[in-house]
């Protein structure tokens, strides 16, 4: 576990510092709240904050405050606050503020060591429910869930001006996969198109079944290149199931957001186009654009780029 120590005397740093250590435990000490700030926004890893309750900068329940913001609801940090035994005021305002638990400064070895047991057993625990609540359990990719949130985060730099693309892509006939191979082996299809799929630059979840969804950050005719140089490496995979090897193609939609799309919106419009490539023929790309124009029989630059980048079967 990595713990940041901020204290402004030189002396507590270096004590506090030896205790952690002998715990068995890596410590960056910091006179700072702002430097605190900054090392554990830059550091995921950190685990732990202690901090004493006089700073320059900023006071100690300020800093439990702004770093209990920083971790938000998604990242384990446990934070004590190193004070005088008798500040009860001060230890009632740093839990309110975001604090875990309080130790007395300065700290007695066994019970600094017990409370750093203790941070840690907590802050595994959570890592590994937020694991279990993110995760898709066959796939190892982020699940329905939290995929979407990771789509509205990706919507909201839309909205500050980063082109973002949805993809979602669906295996082709997969229930015959299943009927012929077995279950397993569809298991098996699932998690190597997800695998490959894991490599893409972007976020990629499972939406569900045999249906992924890719968020990158690109205008929708690099998205289409993207999809389109994925739906060839899949297309191409020869799969070891049994005594069999098992081929596989998939159908994927790409939709760019647009001003005024919601996370729902968005993924919509990509949905609608994969159901267009699946209409069409399957093993190919549709944008949603391309789609809603050439459905309106209009003549527009993007169509004939999308028939280039349709697979022929
Ligand atoms: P299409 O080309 O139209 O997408 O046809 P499809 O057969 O792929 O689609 P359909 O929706 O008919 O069937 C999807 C199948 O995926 C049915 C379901 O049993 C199977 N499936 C869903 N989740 C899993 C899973 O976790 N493992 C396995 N092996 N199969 C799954
Ligand atoms: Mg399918
Ligand atoms: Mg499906």
């Amino acid at each position: 576990m990595q713990i940041v120590l901020v204290d402004p005397s030189r002396t507590v740093r270096r004590i506090v510092s030896d205790l952690i250590e002998q715990g068995g435990y890596q410590v960056c000490p910091l006179s700072d709240g702002d430097e605190a700030l900054a090392y554990i926004k830059a550091n995921p890893e950190v685990r732990a904050l202690i901090t004493c309750a006089e700073l320059a900068s900023m006071s100690g329940i300020e800093l439990c405050r702004q770093a209990r913001a920083l971790a938000g609801g998604r990242r384990p940090l446990y934070i004590l606050l190193m004070s005088s035994s008798d500040e009860h005021n001060r230890l009632v305002q740093a839990l309110d503020n975001g604090a875990d638990d309080f130790i007395c400064k300065p700290p007695i070895a066994e019970e600094l060591r017990a409370r750093l047991r203790t941070a840690d057993r907590v802050t595994s625990m959570q890592d590994e429910l937020f694991r279990y609540a993110t995760t898709d359990f066959l796939t190892g990719l982020l699940n329905r869930r939290a995929f979407f949130v990771s789509v509205v985060e990706a919507c909201e730099r839309a909205q500050k001006g980063s082109a973002v693309s949805a993809i979602i892509c669906d295996l082709d006939h997969f229930k015959q996969i299943n009927d012929t191979y077995g279950h397993g082996v569809g298991d098996a299809v699932l998690r190597t198109v997800a695998a490959e799929a894991a490599l893409l630059d972007g976020i990629v979840g499972r939406l569900g079944g045999e249906e992924f969804g890719i968020i990158v950050e690109a205008a929708v005719l690099d998205g289409m290149e993207i999809a389109e140089s994925f739906r060839r490496t899949i297309s191409q995979l020869k799969i070891p199931a049994d005594k069999a090897v098992v081929e596989v193609t998939i159908s994927l939609g790409v939709a760019e957001w647009e001003i005024g799309d919601t996370t729902d919106s968005l993924l919509r419009r990509a949905d609608l186009a994969l159901y267009e490539a699946k209409r069409a023929g399957r093993n190919r790309v549709v944008a949603a654009d391309t789609f809603s124009i050439s459905q309106n029989h209009e003549n527009w630059r993007g169509v004939s780029r999308s028939s280039v980048l349709r697979s022929k079967q």
